[in-house]
């Protein structure tokens, strides 16, 4: 996505409020001549940002706009959006996991060992399906039915919600424990927060509802 001069903002929001209109018209309420203004509207209508149409004038790209917008919240960062990561620590009781998924509203539950690092990740269906397991739940700790490293799906803060979305997608989970790395070769991570697809989906809204400049 390129960045716009001033001059070429200034024209986009004489197009979006006018438009069609025409190069003359334009340089006109810029006090300029048209082919000073020439090269700024090649850049304009190479980038998508305009239409133009011969003898009709220029045109603002509705579509581009909504586009340009989607694109500067897939790049988010991740750690402007990550949500407080709820954690029990790896010994805890399916029973006491099942509760704290309560308590806690959430879908998704992190383990962590002594040191705090991410060991594994307990979603509804893992708890359901130890429960239909007639196994004793207060005795059965969360390590033995979790998901763990090194198949868990993580996702750095620096990374993007669009990157986020993807992973989500691709290994058909429903969030990602996002981390610090502490030592990649023992799989040791820091766990920072989450990303669910509520966060996706709060994202959209968001886009959705600003009004597109
Ligand atoms: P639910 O069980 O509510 O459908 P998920 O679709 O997220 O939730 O989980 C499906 C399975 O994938 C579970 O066994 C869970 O442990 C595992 N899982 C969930 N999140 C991740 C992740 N980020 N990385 C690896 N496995 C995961």
């Amino acid at each position: 996505m390129i960045k716009l001069t001033k001059r070429q903002d200034e024209i986009l929001q004489i197009v979006k409020k006018n438009g069609p209109i025409t190069g003359k018209e334009i340089a006109e309420r810029l006090s300029v001549s048209r082919a000073a203004l020439r090269p700024d509207l090649a850049i304009l209508t190479m980038s998508g940002n305009l239409d133009a149409r011969p003898r009709v004038g220029y045109f603002y790209n509705e579509q581009f706009a909504v586009k340009r917008q989607a694109e500067k919240y897939l790049h988010q960062k991740v750690t402007n959006f990550k949500a407080h990561p709820i954690v029990v620590e790896k010994s805890t009781s399916v029973y006491d996991a099942i509760v704290q998924l309560f308590l806690e509203d959430v879908g998704t539950l992190y383990a962590v060992d002594l040191e705090g690092h991410l060991a594994g990740v307990v979603s509804r269906k893992d708890l359901l399906r130890a429960a239909i397991g007639n196994q004793n739940l207060q005795e059965l700790p969360v390590s033995v039915i979790m998901t763990r490293m090194p198949n868990i799906i993580t996702i750095f803060p620096e990374e993007t919600l669009y990157e986020a979305a993807k992973k989500m997608i691709n290994y058909h989970v429903d969030s990602l424990p996002v981390v610090k790395e502490v030592d990649k070769q023992s799989n040791t991570y820091l766990l920072v927060g989450r990303i669910t697809k509520t966060t996706i989906t709060r994202a959209y809204l968001e886009l959705m509802e600003e009004k597109v400049d």
